[in-house]
């Protein structure tokens, strides 16, 4: 069974619709599309959905799954919910209210004297001009110890079934094959120490991560999120694995299929996470 819980559209940054959205899963072979726009933030954000249009969007993707039912795929209505301290959980009441078929929980922002609040995911120029306003000192450090610690919190807190893109902060990275990067090393004790301490809070729990193509799809990264490294990490510590297009236009549905599958089996997986029908289970990988 071929399966994607992480669809844009146009509730959010995504370039379609959804129906348009539901009609390219299909033809790339997939039998169950969770939609996860980007949830709703009290302050203005360019790529969330506005809270007034939460409605809509529960009643757009509540009629795609009636109009879909019979016709080979499953379509699940789901958010891809914002961590962000004391502003933003999937925790939140409005949420929980929601009716959701599944949630995603991501870290985008990350908070840093000098330079503020700010996506690590969004352009290059965007990051190094609040490097650039930064503070403190060795800015690339202070950023990806802040996403993990939010990371960190995030999984602690709970009140999702998914955790987004692990590895997000090195989008802006431009790191080599060695992992050294524009900002900082992926290889270093540091870095590593900070990403692998975030994932220790999901020892034990249902959280599922993603292995998520959408920085392939859109060129700005050569590997899926998270690195071998980090998911060789997840697998030795029992975390179960869904693929994710993270798809922001119909034509990343169905791409980079191999370089999940790759990776997934290089870190040792065998089996990954399907939602269907209102339950998890493991399916092999080669059955999607
Ligand atoms: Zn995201
Ligand atoms: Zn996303």
């Amino acid at each position: 069974m071929r399966t994607n819980y992480h669809t844009h559209c146009q509730f959010c940054d995504g370039r379609a619709t959804a129906e348009k959205m539901a009609e390219a899963a299909f033809a790339a072979g997939y039998q169950v599309l969770g939609f996860s726009s980007h949830s709703p933030l009290p302050f203005p954000s360019e790529g969330n959905m506005e809270l007034s249009r939460l409605g809509e969007y529960k009643a757009e993707i509540l009629r795609l799954a009636a109009q879909w039912r019979d016709r080979g795929l499953e379509i699940l209505l789901g958010l891809e919910i914002e961590w962000v301290p004391g502003l933003s959980s999937p925790r939140d009441e409005v949420y929980a209210k929601a009716g959701l078929d599944f949630s995603i929980g991501s870290v985008h922002f990350v908070d840093l004297p000098g330079a503020g609040r700010f996506a690590v995911d969004f352009g290059q120029d965007d990051f190094e001009s609040h490097a650039a306003a930064f503070t403190g000192d060795g800015v690339g450090k202070a950023v990806y110890r802040d996403y993990y610690e939010q990371v960190g919190r995030l999984i602690e807190a709970g009140g999702f079934d998914i955790l987004g893109h692990f590895d997000l902060v090195k989008k802006n990275n431009d790191a080599d094959a060695s992992g050294k990067g524009r900002w900082f090393d992926e290889s270093s004790p540091g870095y590593l120490e900070a990403a692998i301490g975030a994932m220790r809070a999901m020892r034990g729990s249902d959280i599922v991560a993603e292995i998520n193509v959408g920085g392939m799809s859109r060129g700005k990264v050569t590997s899926p999120y998270p690195s071998l490294a980090l998911l060789r990490e997840l697998r030795e510590q029992g975390t179960r694995i869904t693929f994710s297009a993270d798809a922001h236009a119909p034509e990343h549905l169905g791409k980079h299929l191999d370089a999940a599958r790759d990776i997934a089996r290089a870190a040792g997986y065998d089996s990954v996470a399907v939602l269907s029908k209102g339950s998890w289970s493991e399916q092999g990988i080669e059955e999607f």
